[in-house]
């Protein structure tokens, strides 16, 4: 690990403050960012501690949801407005991780996290473009069942790990964002880019820019909503699919939906051609398979994860008909 200053922030503007030169990061329950200064992949002169920032949950003027970024993961997961009002929130953090890791994670920091491509990870003798911008893509021909279907660049096809970002992904969540240089708000939606030439770009995040709260518009489509994932073990696995979705059904047929994809691409992949497929259709089987197939008719797989086209084909069914069928 590289020598660092360890600096506590005592507000927004002490945070952003610190945080504004070249070599710093902002340092919430680490358990990603730690992780990768140990193996020398990150390399910040000055972390500037956040976890003594806003941890509030509450509900907002609008009937929505407040979230400090520095919020525990167990913490939003165990709310009873996020239990009852966004069930496949609550239900998509308690499948990261360990119970561990879900104390000290933050909700900022858990936006944040970096791929588990192994590759990335190995910076003794692997190629990875995300790493080293031009160094090359040692994945693409190599070892690649984790990776990316939807959305990948000839640069780089790694997936985003987070589970608890797919969910607010599908809940239209916003960012609040903080500098040196003022507020502004983007749309989850819209916050992480896709690999392109730049795999090191994750997001629309700016230097020295800190995520103070994240806000979820009031829904009522939300408390009818859910999380399945896929994977290798039960538990402390990253997703190889998983489906974040809510559903409205009037008279047997999709009134309105929200779907969001994750383990497929280099952001949680919102499912806007599924989405369009079911307004209006049946909420049967068959529909939800069609409105899958039309997400998928993209997906380009490579060397080991063809398999994830139809895992996730199925992954998005079942999620779809346990829906209906609990409304029904
Ligand atoms: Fe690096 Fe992306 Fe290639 Fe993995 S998939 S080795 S993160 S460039």
């Amino acid at each position: 690990m590289n020598p660092f200053s360890y600096e506590r922030a005592v507000d927004v503007a002490d945070a952003v403050r610190r945080g504004a030169v070249p070599a710093a990061k902002y340092l919430g329950g680490g358990t990603n960012l730690v992780d990768l200064m140990r193996e020398t992949i990150e390399r910040p002169q000055r972390l500037v501690d956040v976890t003594g920032l806003s941890t509030e949950i509450a509900e907002d003027d609008d009937g929505g949801l407040v979230i400090g970024a520095a919020a525990r993961n167990t913490a939003l997961a165990e709310h009873r407005l996020v239990r009852r009002r966004y069930p496949m929130l609550a239900r998509a953090i308690l499948s990261g991780a360990s119970a561990q890791i879900r104390n000290m994670a933050t909700v900022g920091g858990n936006l944040l996290q970096r791929t588990r491509c192994s590759y990335f990870y190995d910076d003794d003798g692997s190629r990875c473009n995300k790493r080293e911008p031009g160094a090359g893509c040692e994945a693409i021909g190599g070892f690649s069942r984790n990776h990316a279907i939807l959305g990948a660049s000839s640069s780089c096809i790694a997936t985003h790990p987070s589970d608890m970002a797919v969910a607010l992904v599908a809940l239209d969540a916003v960012v609040h964002l903080n500098s040196t240089k003022g507020e502004r708000n983007v749309r989850l939606t819209e916050f992480y880019r896709l690999p392109g030439e730049r795999p090191d770009l994750e997001t629309q995040l700016q230097p020295g820019e800190l995520i103070t709260s994240i806000t979820l518009p009031a829904s009522s489509l939300a408390a009818r909503s859910n999380y399945r994932k896929v994977r290798d073990r039960a538990s402390y696995a990253f997703a190889l699919v998983s489906v974040a979705a809510a559903l409205s059904v009037e008279d047997g047929r999709v009134s309105d939906v929200r779907i969001a994809l994750g383990g497929v691409a280099h952001k949680p992949w919102r499912a806007r051609k599924a989405e369009e497929a079911l307004r209006g259709a049946r909420a049967d089987a068959a529909a939800f398979s069609v409105a899958a197939e039309a997400e998928l008719a993209g997906a380009e797989p490579v060397r080991d994860n063809g398999f994830k086209i139809e895992l996730m084909r199925r992954t998005m069914v079942a999620t779809l008909e346990k829906l209906a069928g609990d409304l029904a």
